[in-house]
């Protein structure tokens, strides 16, 4: 096989850049903003030049298509999101989109129509930094979001996401719905925002899962008083109890090994005055696991572990889930395929889990899905400093296009 051209991929993503560019030298393109709606356009007129059969549905997800010749097959879908993190990075997301649009022009310029119909996808939203949710987009795609709980999500301003919707010119009626039921596959080329594939000298990585997560609000109340007249036997100091509990999660997360994560990333304490015993701490839990039993289970021990804590120093505790995410296996058939890909290339490969989440979790229940990594320099993402090397990037189409090949023109998956 040909090598893939990666002219395309180099444009896209320089231009892509240009939309939501800040004077960090990073990118902030958040959900139905001006830029992301400028990039929106962008994209579909790059698409539209290149042949694609380009339509948007409801919530602002941006399609390209080949016609396949047997019409009915079940869709090949590729992409990634728009969106980006406030500064965010050039490629975190961008690059499984241009990639894709690359894929599929370079397929159809050298193997003619697809047998089965192929679509690559610029998703609305993935991040969860303008409004509190991620996955928007591909959420609205698989059944896991409604187009219509709009209204009920606001951004830090006031603003609901109905009204962003609105704004930039989707949420109607007469647009396509979003919900889709003709995907056969869903396949994402991302970049690996962690080091493990540097560290290891790997050019591809290939996802086995993506973690699921849980995110916990957890409230520890003891009572405020004064620093200077309250004996150290007296008191009820609940910042010196949250203390005790972010060890003890460090420790069994320790103890539980990988891929287990745990994380307090948030901490708010009142009445934070340097004179005052802290009379109550907010902190946020963020855990992670492949493995939902697991997950499950070592959420439980956590908590158990914090009652007794709390309770030894006469602390109230009070948590509560604010969002959850199961564990997402990518299919079996699409990794071994993965695999074989970089072999017959001779590009070096890595099994891996995802600690991050992305839009190939939302299709679970819909179809297989399946992800590939090409490395990040220094492991560094969500950031300005975001790089991969061209050849990094180049690898990573390459293996796309073949995987796309065999999907839509070799029949792998089919029946
Ligand atoms: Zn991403």
């Amino acid at each position: 096989m040909t090598r893939t051209p990666q002219t395309l991929l180099h444009e896209i993503l320089r231009d892509l850049a240009r939309f939501g560019a800040d004077s960090s030298g990073g990118v902030s393109r958040l959900l139905y903003t001006p830029a992301w709606r400028e990039a929106h356009d962008h994209l579909a007129g790059v698409m539209q030049r290149l042949g694609l059969r380009v339509e948007a549905d409801r919530v602002g997800n941006l399609y390209g298509r080949l016609d396949g010749s047997t019409p009915d097959a079940p869709v090949v879908l590729t992409g990634s999101h728009l969106d980006t993190v406030t500064r965010g990075g050039t490629l975190d997301g961008a690059y499984g989109i241009a990639a894709g649009i690359e894929a599929l022009v370079w397929l159809r310029d050298t193997w003619g129509t697809p047998r089965r119909p192929l679509e690559v996808v610029a998703f609305c939203e993935e991040e969860g930094s303008r409004f509190p949710l991620m996955c928007w987009g591909s959420g609205n795609v698989t059944g896991m979001n409604d187009c219509r709980e709009a209204g009920r999500h606001r951004a830090a301003d006031g603003v609901t996401l109905k009204e962003a919707m609105e704004a930039a010119g989707f949420g109607r009626a007469t647009q396509r719905e979003s919900r889709r039921t003709d995907l056969g596959v869903y396949v994402e080329a991302h970049i690996e925002q962690g080091i493990l594939l540097e560290r290891r000298g790997k050019r591809i990585g290939i996802v086995e899962a993506i973690v699921g997560q849980r995110r916990l609000g957890v409230t520890v109340g003891g009572s405020a008083n004064h620093a200077g007249t309250t004996p150290m036997d007296l008191r009820r100091d609940a910042l010196a109890g949250v203390a005790e509990m972010i060890l003890e999660l460090e420790a069994l997360a320790v103890r539980a090994g990988p891929p287990l994560v745990a994380t307090v990333g948030h901490v708010e304490m009142r009445p934070n005055t340097p004179n005052v015993i802290p009379g109550s701490v907010m902190f946020t839990l963020d855990i992670r696991h492949t493995n939902e039993e697991r997950l499950a289970s070592f959420c439980a021990a956590v908590l158990e572990r914090f009652a007794t804590l709390a309770e030894r120093r006469g602390l109230t505790l009070e948590h509560a889930q604010r969002s959850s995410a199961q564990p997402a296996p990518m299919d079996a058939r699409l990794r071994d395929a993965l695999q074989s890909l970089c072999e017959e290339r001779g590009l070096s490969y890595q099994r891996m889990v995802s600690g991050a989440g992305h839009d190939a979790q939302m299709f679970r229940s819909v179809c297989p899905a399946g992800m590939l990594f090409v490395p990040s320099r220094n492991g560094v993402s969500h950031s300005p400093e975001e790089y991969s090397s061209p050849e990094a990037l180049a690898d990573g189409l390459e293996v796309l296009g073949g995987l796309l090949h065999r999907l839509a023109y070799q029949g792998l998956l089919d029946g």
